[in-house]
């Protein structure tokens, strides 16, 4: 909540009302984060008589992270009381705070309880859940500053190396959601506008909420280059494809973490809606300014896909492309199961080199956060129940479960 002013409705027509917070009524309140310029000057329309307010508090918002509308000090004291009765800022609630020994800092944040059954899902609505809780991430190394952030509360595709898969779907993020998670973590931290990095590999699959990661991007990239933002999908063909139209895109990356279709469907169900090959083409039609290449994410896994000849099979696949290849050591993690552990550091190593030798960009990326939980695969929305993965790795490949796709 952003004010002790009891709620009142907005007069004007505003965005969809949004469910309230946790075991509460729903909010009538709209929420101001997120909002174009445009709308948000229709919106505060009955309540403010100066086009230049509109702009002092679409600033307050977005430069100075404000949480409440009595933190805009710059306007006057009814004004700040007119817009708490009738909107709400929208900033996620900070649950949880945890800083790693290594400077990385995981936020627990609590955004509003699961959405109307009306509202577009990446999976069916988690009926009678508690508040959507959702995770970002915010890792320092050396100049550069990267905040990892979510785009759904929970994740309907149940990779399978994935904690926040094995928890399950959620709803989509709002644009404000989205861009709030920044904010927040700007807020707590005490940081700029600007200069830092984005990727969206938090909780959920971006492109299975185009529009709420476009509203957010259309607010962040006033401050933030395109350049600096990267948006990580499982493999969903189409929001590739409507990606490329955007006249300014992100940077692109694929978590691919197979050479072939038989394991990649074994870790991830989508592999079977949107095979590699369709992938691969889709990746080769997405426009690439000079000197920029799409990222191939790929996580190790012991025994699975670690040998050198995946890595020759992975260098086959990739040929032709503009891509360089992120190797990540699998972050085992309790509920994934004692299969999916990563490559000594020889083999993670050895299999770098031989991309490498046969022409292609690797990295292996370093862990980071992963005592407070917070490294890649391992965002889980807590208070939800787990809905289990089925045994089969290394034997027959698991079916997709019932509720992800
Ligand atoms: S890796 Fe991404 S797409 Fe796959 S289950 Fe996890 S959050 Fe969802």
């Amino acid at each position: 909540m952003t004010s002790s002013v009891p709620p009142t409705p907005p007069a004007a027509p505003g965005p969809p009302v949004s469910p309230g917070p946790r075991g509460g009524a729903p909010e009538p309140r709209p929420a101001l984060l997120g909002l174009s310029r445009e709308r948000l000057a229709e919106l505060l329309d009955p309540v403010v008589d100066r086009p230049f307010r509109v702009r002092q508090i679409y600033d307050a918002l977005h430069q100075r992270a404000v949480a409440d509308f009595g933190e805009m000090t710059d306007l006057p004291k009814d004004l700040r009381a007119a817009l708490a009765a009738r909107f709400r800022v929208g900033m996620p609630r900070v649950v949880r705070r945890a800083a790693s020994d290594d400077g990385t800092v995981k936020y627990l944040f609590e955004v509003e309880r699961p959405g109307r059954p009306d509202e577009e899902h990446a999976g069916p609505p988690a009926e009678g859940a508690p508040g959507a809780t959702i995770e970002a991430v915010d890792i320092p190394d050396g100049d550069r500053r990267t905040f990892c952030i979510s785009s759904q509360a929970g994740c309907g595709l149940a990779c399978r190396f994935c904690v926040t898969g094995y928890w399950g779907p959620g709803r989509n993020l709002t644009a404000g959601e989205i861009l709030g998670q920044v904010l927040a973590i700007r807020r707590a931290a005490d940081l700029p506008p600007s200069g830092y990095n984005l990727v969206f590999m938090g909780m959920g699959e971006p492109l299975m909420n185009l529009e709420g990661v476009r509203g957010a991007l259309d607010v962040l990239t006033e401050t933030v280059s395109w350049r600096r933002i990267t948006v990580s999908t499982a493999g969903v063909v189409p929001g590739i494809d409507a990606m490329a139209s955007w006249s300014h895109r992100p940077n692109l990356a694929l978590s691919l973490h197979a050479p072939d279709d038989e394991r990649r469907s074994a870790l991830m169900p989508i592999n079977r809606t949107y095979p590699i090959a369709d992938l691969l083409a889709a990746l080769a039609r997405y426009p690439l300014e000079r000197g920029r290449k799409l990222t191939i994410e790929y996580i190790l896994i012991r025994d699975f896909n670690d040998a050198l000849a995946d890595a020759d099979a992975l260098d086959r696949r990739l040929r032709g492309l503009r891509a360089k290849v992120n190797l990540i050591p699998i972050n085992p993690d309790p509920v994934l199961g004692e299969r999916m552990v990563p490559p000594d550091d020889v083999q993670v190593e050895a299999f770098r080199a031989r991309l490498e030798r046969r022409g292609m960009v690797a990295t292996v990326r370093r862990r980071r956060g992963d005592d407070v939980s917070a490294a890649c695969g391992q965002l889980r929305a807590f208070g939800r129940d787990p809905r289990g993965f089925r045994e089969g790795l290394h034997g027959s490949p698991p079916g997709p479960p019932a509720d992800s796709q």
